[in-house]
Formats: structure tokens, C-alpha cells, sequence
């Protein structure tokens, strides 16, 4: 299995380029590039917060103890919390992740379970999504979106070193125990599911969702993702071969 360092490095590499193409191609901000980036990075380690007490379960709930608290700064504001409260909320959040989750990923989670699994991708791109609030989608989707490139590198990384090279190719044992859509037992599975549905519901009914489908912004977003081979050529030949404007 790829180690630590290996995985950090392959997710910072490609955080370096998602929020570069983010930046380049959607005309990201740079603290949302940047912020995308970041989170690619670290959450090339994120599936190993189910290997017990170690390196990659600390840092990812350190970040992530810091970070979620300032994600939902915005989601607080639009609550109309006073800063007083925002200031409280963020302090429970930060103890509830750095001791309360900590805790129980040490004691209920099995290394290769269902956090190394494709639903597992897709739930942590969606809370990703749930804390980026944000008026334009398309950035929010890019910073989630951030996280499921990170995530997806580990899996695949852990697949290509469950593959040994001594001659003729060996599959070890862990083969194909990172990238699955369903691990061993039944409840790990459902409780995946089940997440991953709540969060999807959770998703849909999210207010910028609903006022994005209305006003046709999220249209308008996956058309800017599905034209954008198409439109840099022209673009580039309008001004000038500079690119597009940015914000
Ligand atoms: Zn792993």
C-alpha cells in the first residue's frame, strides 16, 4: 500500500492542477483555486482515517477541525448568527471533530472498509459542497469537486501498489479492497448508503440548489464546464490569445 508521503504527494500535485485548470478554464478566484487545491491535497489522505491512531487520522482531523468551522463562516452569517454565536459554534465544532470524531474513527472504523470505497467519495464531495456555501454553484461544485479528485487518488493509488511488480505482476491480498462500491458485512454498507442518500437529499433541497434550477444558474454552469474545449479556441482568437476574463 502506498504510504503517507506517497499519497500526499500525488494529491498535491494534482490539487496543484485542479485548482491551476479551475483557475485557467472557469475562471475561478484565486483564494477559491487556491482553497480547491488545498483541499485535493489533504484529501489525498483522507481514506486513511480509517487505519486507527497514526499520522493520516491526526492531520486529517486537525485540518479538518480547522477548516469546517471556517467554511460554514458564511452558511452561519446567512442564519443571521450574531458573531458571538459563530464564535461558540465554530469552538464546538472544532472540539466535536478534533476529540469527538477522532475518537470514534480510532475505535469503530476497519482500515479498507468503507471509507476506501467510491460511495465514501461521494459523500465527503458532498459535504464538501454542504460547508462551501456559496452563491455560484459552479465554485462550489469546484471545491467539492476538489475533494473527490484527492479522495479518488488514494483509491486508485492503493490499487496500483496492491499490484506487485517481480517479474510477472502479483495481485497482494488488498487488491481491489480500495476502489469498490461495497465492502464485507451488510451494515457498513447500508450505513454508507444511507449517508450518502441523506446528503444527496440534503443536497438537492439546499436553498442555492433550488434558486440555481430557477434561475437557470446550474444550467448555466454545467454549460460552461461541457463548452469549455470548444469556447477556448474561439476565445483566445477574440482576444487576442490572452484567455478568457476572470473575476
Ligand atoms: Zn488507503
Amino acid at each position: 500500500m502506498a504510504n503517507f508521503q506517497t499519497h500526499l504527494t500525488a494529491s498535491t500535485v494534482l490539487g496543484i492542477g485542479y485548482g491551476a485548470a479551475g483557475f485557467a478554464y472557469l475562471g475561478a478566484p484565486i483564494p477559491t483555486s487556491i482553497l480547491a487545491a488545498g483541499l485535493c491535497s489533504v484529501s489525498g489522505m483522507l481514506p486513511d482515517i480509517d487505519s486507527g491512531p497514526g499520522r493520516p487520522l491526526r492531520e486529517i482531523t486537525t485540518f479538518m477541525a480547522a477548516v469546517v468551522p471556517t467554511m460554514l463562516i458564511h452558511r452561519f452569517e446567512r442564519w443571521g448568527m450574531s458573531p458571538e454565536s459563530v464564535i461558540l459554534t465554530g469552538a464546538c465544532i472544532y472540539v466535536a471533530i478534533r476529540f469527538g470524531l477522532s475518537y470514534f474513527l480510532k475505535h469503530y472504523t476497519v482500515h479498507r472498509g468503507m471509507f476506501h470505497s467510491f460511495p465514501a467519495a461521494a459523500i465527503f464531495g458532498e459535504l464538501a459542497y454542504l460547508a462551501a456555501y456559496s452563491d455560484d454553484n459552479m465554485l462550489r461544485c469546484f471545491v467539492a469537486g476538489g475533494v473527490v479528485v484527492g479522495f479518488l487518488s488514494h483509491l486508485v493509488l492503493d490499487e496500483i501498489y496492491s499490484v506487485q511488480w517481480d517479474g510477472a505482476p502479483r495481485l497482494k491480498k488488498s487488491f481491489g479492497t480500495a476502489m469498490k462500491f461495497f465492502g464485507e458485512g451488510w451494515w457498513p454498507n447500508i450505513s454508507a448508503y444511507a449517508k450518502l442518500i441523506v446528503l444527496t437529499l440534503a443536497v438537492t433541497v439546499d436553498p442555492s440548489v433550488m434558486q440555481g434550477l430557477q434561475t437557470g444558474q446550474i444550467a448555466q454552469s454545467l454549460r460552461r464546464i461541457t463548452h469549455i474545449g470548444q469556447q477556448q479556441p474561439v476565445e483566445k482568437t477574440a482576444a487576442g490569445g490572452s484567455g478568457q476574463s476572470r473575476r
